[in-house]
């Protein structure tokens, strides 16, 4: 088979915020380089015509993407210090912030905003729309963006250095033949590969295992954020305001919060995000968002108003100590890939955008020095540490391991936080060397007997106003990938779902995954067994995360294929 090789000088694979500030900014230090050795001003030879490509899986630049999103706008700033005056689609400055204490049926209103929380001098965006806006920046500039090229595989020399990365095939049935219309992947070769995929990285997942990035390191934790966009009636929610809440639906054991922000035109973004540590297995973090609208606030300020969007997505929690080594020959890692998110403020934007630029800044260098060993591009890490991302980081580093030992202590430790800058002296960080996965307990020992499955969400009706089942919420993300292509989701055993999953676990990928995309059904023969309906699937990984067995491996699907996020 004919596979054609494409050469580069750097790939950034994710068209996320982080990469493309990331490519855009090594676009700029490279012109203005090169003007200046033209115009005497830097001794030197000129880097000449620098490649440099974008690749993105969806099939156009911010079509995955899905965030809150209240922005920082610092990491923006850096990049286009004038980026109100170029047209960057923005919802609306935050002008008021509320913090909300949700009981079954009260929610309490908090005299003061928590620090964290506040929101001054921030904007509401779209990070969808403020992504697909980068990217055009990003081509202005001269950068190749390839939206529906998902990077299926590293390419790596035989000292195991990265090489680059290999597109995915396109035109392949379910049965894995080649159809009329395929064409095979293509090596795209690169002096530096970026990995910029966001949480749980297909590629990033596959270099962190086979260099051991994350010796020393404790394991990612995760959350899921369940969204959706409203239409409002009329102006009772305004842009620009801003609600955090906690309490409600999660119990005190099982992280969780929500949001409801403000954009232009009526529109109303709400969410809810669960810890994907949670223990108990029966818990369903769509079904914790469903009840979240439920709750008397959020009920009236959604009445007379229409569902219009849907979407769920990760989040990397783990912060600081969870972070892996950042590079390796010929590769470096970005934004949420790499756990840059703060958690306590549930804000990565601006700090993807600025790991995007400190990785152009290295890169750029290596050009100079002709230089793409990993003892060149440790000039990352130590540019990462001596930034603003890391102490912002180090503040909060044992923030989401405390609340591993439940919400109250959560609470004091988030507070504590301000005067200890941020150490817990042993208290919380140990909590966190496990993954979440581990955290999920056997129905048993959670306490479940007899029809516990049914009665877990009893309460809950699905009544087509307010709360929505998965099906009619994935309907709404915009979902479509080609049926005939083999299913993305790799089950490595699926004969311990219809035994020891679903005696120990109940088979919990019916719950956790947002869009219904595993099922187990009849087999015919009065046994179960596990059916995939992979084109419901928004690409939000926390199958591959929360998985207890881990033998849920995500890898991307055909160029194109997954979620339409628009607006969101
Ligand atoms: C529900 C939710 C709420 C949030 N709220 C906020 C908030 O209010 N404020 C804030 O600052 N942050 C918020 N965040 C976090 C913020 O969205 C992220 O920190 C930020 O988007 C990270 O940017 P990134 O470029 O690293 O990754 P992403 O934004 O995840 O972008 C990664 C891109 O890479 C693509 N990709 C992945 N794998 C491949 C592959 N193998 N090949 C090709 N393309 C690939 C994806 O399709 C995607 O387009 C929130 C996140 C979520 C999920």
């Amino acid at each position: 088979m004919e596979r054609e090789t494409l050469e580069f000088d750097v790939v950034f694979v994710g068209g996320g915020p982080a990469n493309l500030s990331g490519a855009f900014h090594l676009a700029q230090l490279v012109k203005k380089h090169n003007a200046a050795v033209e115009s005497g001003e830097v001794k030197g030879a000129s880097l000449g015509e620098i490649e440099i490509a974008v690749i993105e899986k969806g099939a156009s630049v911010g079509a995955h993407i899905l965030s809150g999103a209240v922005m920082d706008p610092k990491g923006l700033r850096e990049l286009i210090p004038d980026f109100v005056e170029q047209g960057a689609p923005l919802e609306a400055p935050v002008k008021e912030d509320h913090f909300l204490y949700l009981t079954r049926t009260r929610a309490i209103r908090s005299p003061i905003t928590p620090p964290p929380l506040m929101n001054h001098g921030y904007f509401i965006v779209s990070l969808n729309r403020l992504t697909a806006w980068l990217g055009e920046k990003c081509e202005e500039v001269g950068v190749n963006v390839f939206p529906e090229f998902p990077g299926a595989d590293m390419l790596y020399d035989e000292a195991d250095r990265v090489i680059g990365v290999r597109t995915g095939d396109k035109g392949i049935d379910k049965e894995g033949k080649r159809k009329a219309n395929y064409e095979p992947g293509v090596d795209l070769h690169a002096k530096v590969t970026v990995l910029g995929e966001g949480p749980r990285g297909s590629l990033a997942k596959q270099l962190v295992q086979r260099l051991n990035l994350d010796e020393g390191r404790e394991p990612q934790v995760y959350s899921i954020g369940v969204k959706e966009l409203w239409e409002l009636p009329d102006d009772r929610y305004p842009a620009g305001r801003v609600t955090h809440t906690l309490g409600f639906p999660s119990d005190s054991n099982t992280y969780g919060g929500g949001w409801a922000y403000g954009m232009q035109n009526r529109i109303l973004n709400i969410g809810y995000v669960t810890g994907l540590d949670y223990q108990d297995p029966l818990l369903d973090p769509h079904a914790e968002f469903q009840r979240f609208k439920q709750h008397p606030f959020l009920a009236k300020l959604l009445e007379g108003g229409k569902m219009i969007r849907y979407g769920a997505k990760t989040i990397a929690a783990g912060g600081y100590f969870a972070m892996p080594k950042l590079y390796a020959d010929g590769v470096l890692l970005v934004g949420d890939c790499a756990g840059f998110l703060n958690s306590q403020r549930l804000k990565g934007i601006h700090s993807a955008i600025k790991s995007g630029m400190l990785a152009a800044e290295t890169i750029f260098a290596a050009l100079l020095a002709g230089d793409y060993s990993a003892l060149q591009l440790k000039q990352y890490e130590e540019r990462v540490n001596t930034s603003w991302i890391m102490p912002e980081l180090r503040k909060v580093r044992n923030f989401h391991a405390a609340f591993q030992r439940g919400r109250w202590l959560g609470i004091a430790n988030a507070g504590l936080q301000f005067l200890t800058g941020g150490r817990s002296w042993g208290l919380f960080d140990r909590t966190r060397a496990t993954a979440g996965h581990e955290e999920m307990k056997k129905l048993s020992r959670y306490g479940y007997r007899g029809d516990a499955l049914e009665q877990r969400y009893r309460d809950l009706r699905f009544d087509g106003k307010t709360t929505f089942n998965k099906l009619t919420d994935v309907y709404h993300a915009a979902v479509g990938h080609d049926e005939d292509q083999p299913a993305h989701l790799h089950v490595l055993d699926t004969n311990i779902c219809s035994t020891r999953c679903a005696e120990e676990y109940g088979n919990p990928c019916q719950r956790f995954c947002p869009a219904a995309v595993y099922e187990m059904v009849d087999s015919g023969n009065g046994e179960r067994r596990l059916q995939i309906n992979f084109s419901n699937c928004v690409h939000c990984k926390t199958c591959d995360i929360m998985d207890p067995y881990q033998i849920i491996n995500w890898v991307t699907p055909e160029g194109g294929g997954g979620p339409d996020y628009k607006g969101m």
